[in-house]
Parts: C-alpha cells; sequence; structure tokens
C-alpha cells in the first residue's frame, strides 16, 4: 500500500495486518489506543490477545475457513482491552492473495469502533425489559424468565414458586408524600427483594406496587414458609425516604410448581388469585393457591357447561319410577328421575352430575324443565284415564329462590288440564335449614297452588321435630338407606319403625323407598307402612314401558 493510502487508512480506520498463523505483523495507532497495547506488544503476538471470550468458538472457525479458502470475511466482534474493558468493531478481514503461487499471503483487516452503537442498542433492549425506576425485569421480560425458569424446572424436576406480591398500603404513601417519594420507596423495596433473593431467583416489577417472584429453592412448605417469612419481615422493617419515616407490608399470593402444572400465565394468575385471598385475610402475610379446589372448579364448570349443551339438545329425559300399595297393588303414581342420554357413554344417572349442576344457577332452569315435563306426562295421563300422581325431584337451589312459587304457578297455567293435586314435589329437610320461615313461607304459597309435598330421603339429615311440624308435606318417604338393612341392622329397624311413627302422629303418609325384596316389604306393611317404591317392583323406566308395566304389574301374594 502506498504511504498515501496508508495515511487515508491510519485517519479512517483501525489497521492490522496478520500472517497465516495469525500473528500481528502490523499496527497502525488507532489499533494501539483502543486496544490499550503498546505497537511492541503486539507485533508478533498472536490475535488471540485481544479475544473477548463474549464468541462461541464456531464464529472464529467459520472466520477463519472464509479467509483460508480466500474469501473476504465481514463482522461485529468484540474485543477484550489490555485494562479488560471491552470494545465492538465492525471489521473486515481481507486474505490477500500472492499473484505468483496463487495462495493467502497475509490478512489485512480493517476495523471501526462501533462500541458506542452497541452500548446504545444494549440500552434499548435492556429498557425494553426492565423498568427503567427500579431495574428490575419488567412484566414483557417476566414471561421469558419465567418460562425459563418453568423448562428448566421441568428438565430437571425442581420445585417453583411463583408470587404475586402486592404493597399494602402504598397508596396512602402516593398520596401523603407525593409520588417522588412513592418511587424512591419503589426503588428500596426493589433492593431489599433483590438483597433477599439467591442465585436462580428473581423478581421483576409488574406494574405499580406489585411485584413477581420466582424461587427456585423451595422443597417443602416449611422452606416455604421460611422464604415468605423472611420477605415479609424485610419489606416491613422501617423505610427512611426523605426524612420521612414510613411504614409498609406485602400481601403474598403463591403457587407451587409441579403441583400447579400450568404454563406461566396460568401460574401468575393463579399467584394472583392467592394474593387477594391474602389481602382479604388482612394482609401482611401470604397465602398459597389451593389447587385441588380450583380443579374441583374446572371441573365443575366443564360438567355444567356439557349439561347445558345436554339440555338444549335434547339429550335429558326422565325416567318413571313406579310407587305402589304393596297390600292392594294399586299403582299410587310415579316418580320423575332425570336421565341423561349421553351420545357417547350411554344413560348417566343424576347421581353423576346433578350435584355439581345443584351449585349453580342451572340447577333453576333444569328443574323448571323437569317439571314441565312432568307437567305434560300427567296431562296425557290424565286424558287417557288414569289418576296416578308424579313426584318431582327438587334441589334445594331452586326451591330457595325468592320467585320459586311464581314460577311454579306459570307451569300450572300452561298446563291447565293438569289438577294441580297429581304434582307432588319431593324436597328434602335440608332446604329448610339455612331460612326455615322464609321456605316455609314460600311451601305454603305453593300448597296453595294445590300441589302436594313429600319430604324426601328422610332420616338422613337433621330430621328435626320443628322442620317436620313445620314443613308442609303430605307425605314422608323413608331413605333407601334404611329400608336396605331393615331385615339384619336393628338400629334401621328401630330408625324405620320410629319414621313410620312419627309420620302416623304427624298425620302424614309414609313411603318406602328402596323396597328390593319382599321380605323387606313385609316388614314395612307389618311395621304399618303400605307404599313402597323400589327396584322390587320396577326399576325407573321410559316413558314407552310405562303402560304395559302398569297392565301387567300384580303384586306379590306374600303382600297380599
Ligand atoms: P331420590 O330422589 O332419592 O331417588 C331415588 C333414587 O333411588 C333413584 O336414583 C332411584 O333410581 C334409586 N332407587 C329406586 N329404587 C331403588 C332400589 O330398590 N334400590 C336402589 N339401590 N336404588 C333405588 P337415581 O335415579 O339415580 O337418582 C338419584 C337422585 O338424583 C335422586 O334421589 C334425586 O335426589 C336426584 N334426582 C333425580 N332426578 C332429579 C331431578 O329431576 N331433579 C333433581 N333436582 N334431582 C333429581
Ligand atoms: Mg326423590
Ligand atoms: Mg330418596
Amino acid at each position: 500500500m502506498d504511504d498515501n493510502y496508508r495515511t487515508a487508512v491510519d485517519a479512517a480506520a483501525i489497521f492490522s495486518e496478520t500472517d497465516l498463523r495469525g500473528c500481528i505483523t502490523y499496527v497502525n495507532q488507532q489499533f494501539c489506543s483502543i486496544s490499550g497495547y503498546s505497537r511492541e506488544e503486539l507485533l508478533g503476538a498472536n490475535h488471540r490477545i485481544l479475544n473477548s471470550g463474549l464468541h462461541e468458538p464456531t464464529f472464529f472457525l467459520d472466520m477463519w475457513r472464509a479467509l483460508a479458502a480466500g474469501r473476504v470475511w465481514k463482522g461485529e466482534i468484540c474485543n477484550r482491552a489490555k485494562d479488560g474493558s471491552l470494545y465492538w468493531v465492525d471489521s473486515t478481514m481481507v486474505p490477500l492473495i500472492d499473484p505468483h503461487t496463487n495462495k493467502v499471503r497475509k490478512y489485512v483487516s480493517i476495523r471501526f469502533d462501533v462500541t458506542e452503537k452497541r452500548q446504545l442498542l444494549h440500552t434499548l433492549q435492556w429498557r425494553v425489559g426492565h423498568d427503567v425506576l427500579t431495574g428490575l425485569p419488567n412484566r414483557a421480560y417476566l414471561s421469558d424468565l419465567l418460562n425459563q425458569a418453568l423448562a428448566f424446572s421441568r428438565r430437571e424436576r425442581i420445585p417453583l414458586a411463583v408470587c404475586m406480591l402486592d404493597l399494602d398500603g402504598f397508596k396512602a404513601v402516593n398520596d401523603g408524600y407525593g409520588h417522588a417519594t412513592g418511587d424512591l420507596l419503589l426503588m428500596e423495596v426493589a433492593q431489599r427483594l433483590q438483597s433477599i433473593l439467591r442465585g436462580g431467583d428473581a423478581v421483576a416489577r409488574l406494574s405499580g406496587d406489585e411485584f413477581v417472584l420466582i424461587l427456585r429453592h423451595i422443597e417443602g412448605r416449611q422452606q416455604l414458609h421460611a422464604a415468605l417469612q423472611r420477605i415479609l419481615h424485610a419489606l416491613a422493617a422501617p423505610y427512611v425516604v426523605r426524612e420521612h419515616a414510613l411504614r409498609l407490608s406485602a400481601s403474598i399470593g403463591v403457587t407451587l410448581f409441579p403441583q400447579d402444572d400450568e404454563d406461566a400465565d396460568a401460574l401468575v394468575r393463579h399467584a394472583d388469585q392467592a394474593m387477594y385471598v391474602a389481602k382479604q385475610q388482612g394482609r401482611n402475610r401470604y397465602h398459597v393457591f389451593d389447587v385441588s379446589q380450583a380443579l374441583e372448579l374446572k371441573a365443575t364448570h366443564q360438567t355444567v357447561a356439557r349439561v347445558r349443551r345436554a339440555l338444549r339438545q335434547g339429550e335429558l329425559c326422565l325416567h318413571y319410577q313406579p310407587k305402589v300399595n304393596m297390600r292392594s297393588g294399586q299403582i299410587i303414581g310415579f316418580e320423575a328421575l332425570l336421565r341423561w342420554m349421553h351420545p357417547s357413554k350411554g344413560p348417566v344417572p343424576p347421581g353423576e352430575f346433578l350435584p355439581l349442576v345443584e351449585q349453580t344457577d342451572l340447577i333453576v332452569e333444569l328443574g323448571e324443565w323437569v317439571i314441565e315435563q312432568a307437567l305434560a306426562q300427567l296431562q296425557q295421563w290424565q286424558l287417557s284415564g288414569r289418576d296416578w300422581s308424579l313426584s318431582v325431584n327438587i334441589a334445594a337451589r331452586q326451591l330457595q329462590r325468592g320467585d320459586f312459587a311464581e314460577r311454579l304457578a306459570r307451569l300450572l297455567e300452561r298446563h291447565p288440564g293438569v289438577d294441580p293435586a297429581r304434582l307432588d314435589l319431593e324436597i328434602v329437610e335440608s332446604v329448610a335449614i339455612d331460612n326455615l320461615p322464609r321456605v316455609g313461607r314460600c311451601l305454603d304459597a305453593c300448597r296453595a297452588l294445590g300441589v302436594r309435598f313429600s319430604l324426601d330421603d328422610f332420616g338422613t339429615g337433621y330430621s328435626s321435630l320443628s322442620y317436620l311440624k313445620r314443613l308442609p308435606a303430605q307425605t314422608i318417604k323413608i331413605d333407601k338407606s334404611f329400608v336396605r338393612d331393615i331385615l339384619h341392622d336393628h338400629d334401621d329397624l328401630a330408625l324405620t319403625t320410629a319414621v313410620i311413627g312419627l309420620a302416623q302422629a304427624f298425620g302424614r303418609a309414609v313411603v318406602a323407598e328402596g323396597v328390593e325384596s319382599v321380605e323387606q316389604g313385609r316388614m314395612l306393611m307389618d311395621l304399618g307402612c303400605e307404599l313402597a317404591q323400589g327396584y322390587g317392583i320396577a326399576r325407573p323406566m321410559a316413558q314407552a314401558q310405562v303402560a304395559s308395566w302398569a297392565a301387567a304389574w300384580r303384586q306379590p301374594p306374600e303382600w297380599r
């Protein structure tokens, strides 16, 4: 290179030459200035002297491969200066070819200092992922951190705690002392949190006074308790901000992976829900998310949604189980029992879905549908000259609605041909537990409409005499669990005897449920109960079978 060019290059760029082994054979002044080494130190040294250790080995391997093949290589390299500081250079490496041998003779490199640009980029990148006030990772970066931590925990089978921390009373500080003080306080809080955390743990600021902590070293409840107590303690210690003495506490919600086996978003949401519980329970404390409760809730939601669809799509129907007088053989009526004709599972018994539905308002809609079906059935029976009654089961939630009687009245109006006395509503005593006077009034209003009531599953609940006195049920149904063992179990026999006596004393009819054998029926008749329902008489049957069953039914001779 002639001197003119060299002057120009020296003014513009960091310039060096190396031999084929990578040893430096020439450097200009700019090279010395930026690297901090003297020309003497550099000449003859291998270029590796500047290696920052920041690049993967393959980075240089690719570079040398290109150069050895006679190709120009361009790229940004991070070097380490003599004092240990890092600098970035935008480099162009050129292999010079000997025109005689056609082989690479040496390498020259021209570099430009891009450290400032790099730093700016780094700052910008940092800002994207951090909260400027506290220097903590922000919401965007938290999601990366949490995903990494979660992937690590899954791989290494290490538990993980995700905590949502919300300061108690921070708003009061902002309002009382101004936002500048609030900001300083947040910085102090961030510092305290950071100083408590251990390697591998992380804390991020979500917004305002909300922080998320990722704790890795949690092997059990004991350790979790200790870690969270340390955090609560540290934050509760007095603060002095701008000469104001301030106090603060925090509420923490925690969820534990892998017990709570969800994705990052759900874990944060669960921690958040638990945090609200901690707040409600009085602040300055932590609360652990209840996984099994949440799973149950989810299952309930799914089942209820599925039943709602079943109702819309006509997958529900009623089956009918007769109630008879064992002595005379007369059919008194039927009990309508809900069946779900599931398209793939087949008939699903109500015990598998009704208890969940009964926790929601769907039971009200479903219950009205059942009454509607029952009334239509009664109408049909009445038209064909049958004087049977029909019982429907009424869930507590449905009955406890303030407008039950009015809604029932409207349903009855839609079936003017039906004698309301044929409709029997089966209720359990526990419906009255919460509010006997109100339920009592509701039942009175229904009775005024002419419908009748039975106390179902009698003996399994409180069976309090005051309920029996106050609830206007004409009939008491002895629960099948007593009838089942009536022949072998003295207590069940005694209870059944007592229930029958009670019914007679209060002037109520009594029906035995779950009569499966002739002997059970015989025994019940001896005790004074002649009305019965059970597999021994007939299983619940589809509507289409009722007529032929009724035509064929004869009571066993032992009952006559
Ligand atoms: P429940 O009202 O006490 O109905 C009697 C249950 O005992 C029925 O079960 C019936 O099939 C069964 N059962 C009848 N005789 C015998 C017997 O001899 N042996 C045995 N082991 N069981 C017998 P199912 O149909 O599975 O209904 C269970 C419960 O679901 C009912 O108990 C009732 O509480 C509820 N349920 C049924 N349909 C409805 C409905 O439409 N609405 C509401 N709210 N609840 C309903
Ligand atoms: Mg019943
Ligand atoms: Mg029952």
